[in-house]
């Protein structure tokens, strides 16, 4: 299935939130029957992922926004715990610590953008500053309203610089966030997870619907796409996200870099050679 297709917000393209089903899973119906093809999609990613880091020329930079519980911890869990540490990063966006509210707010964002070679995934971003900020009236409109265009002309300069871009927000609907809310209680080993602020955001649920639609009809471009995930089954979530970072890398024309220096002679000289001394040697202290 071409989820990138189905998925991706156009640019300039409205956003209604309410027309898209949360709990759509196309035509696989369970997890068990999907498990095999999200394989398929992790271990390709794993294998670019260390292509990436081989060729040292671009960066993919992986943006998830979402509500609360809408499962942005897992999809990093699920789906990037097999690359390797070395070239991959997280960074997950809280309220501004004091040194990061003292700059512009894309200031912390550039700062964690992937160097050449490096994949990094951003647990909430720069978004955030026309979400939560515009919700909670943390900055006047005349302030977050201007700073669409700042958020594309950052995006555009990290893309001109070799930084493949993709951006999810996962989909979710209120009642799978009670729902899932409830299995924390449940659960003593997720006890940590919880909090007040859960469940007072979810009172400002068509609040965040609305700043969200505005970002991703604002911020939805050729260079850095957004993609709306329907994000009620997990297995669903994981799948699609899969399919598409995997289907971008493939686009990346990753390989790995010529060696610079003479196989041949290396051969020659520190194997076949010392080889041979060894082999000597041994022949030697046998006599
Ligand atoms: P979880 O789903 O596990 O709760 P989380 O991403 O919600 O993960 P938290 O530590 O609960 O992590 O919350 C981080 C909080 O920081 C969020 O409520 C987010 O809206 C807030 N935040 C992030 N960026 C900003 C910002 N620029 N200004 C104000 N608040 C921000
Ligand atoms: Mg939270």
């Amino acid at each position: 299935m071409n989820y990138r297709k189905k998925f991706v917000v156009d640019a300039g393209e409205k956003v209604q939130l309410s027309k898209i089903d949360p709990s759509y899973t196309g035509k696989h119906e369970s997890h068990e029957k999907a498990m095999p093809k999200i394989q398929e999609h992790i271990a390709c990613m794993d294998k670019l992922q260390y292509l990436l880091y081989a060729d040292g020329n671009q960066s993919l930079l992986i943006v998830l926004q979402a509500l609360d519980a809408a499962g942005k911890d897992g999809v990093v869990r699920h789906l990037f715990s097999g690359m390797n540490p070395q070239g991959t990063s997280v960074f997950g966006f809280k309220q501004p610590s004091k040194d990061e509210a003292a700059h512009d707010f894309l200031w912390r964002a550039h700062l964690r953008a992937p160097g050449k070679g490096e994949v990094v995934i951003f647990n909430r971003s720069h978004y955030e500053d026309v979400l939560v900020v515009r919700v909670h009236k943390l900055a006047e409109k005349p302030v977050w309203s201007k700073r669409y265009d700042l958020i594309n002309d950052f995006e555009k300069m990290l893309s001109n610089n070799g930084t493949r871009i993709l951006k999810f927000f996962l989909h979710i609907s209120p009642e799978e966030q009670l729902e899932r809310f409830k299995q924390r209680l449940d659960d003593p080993s997720r006890h940590w997870k919880i909090s007040d602020a859960d469940y007072t955001e979810r009172e400002l649920w068509p609040k965040y619907i609305e700043a969200y639609e505005e970002a991703l009809e604002k911020t939805s471009t050729k260079y850095a796409p957004w993609h709306i995930i329907p994000a009620n089954h997990k297995w669903f979530r994981n799948l699609a996200i899969s399919e598409i970072i995997a289907g971008t890398m493939k686009e990346m024309g990753l390989k790995l870099p010529p060696t610079h220096v003479d196989l041949e002679e290396i051969r020659k000289k520190y194997h076949i050679a010392e080889q041979e001394q060894v082999k000597q040697g041994s022949k030697g202290s046998g006599a």
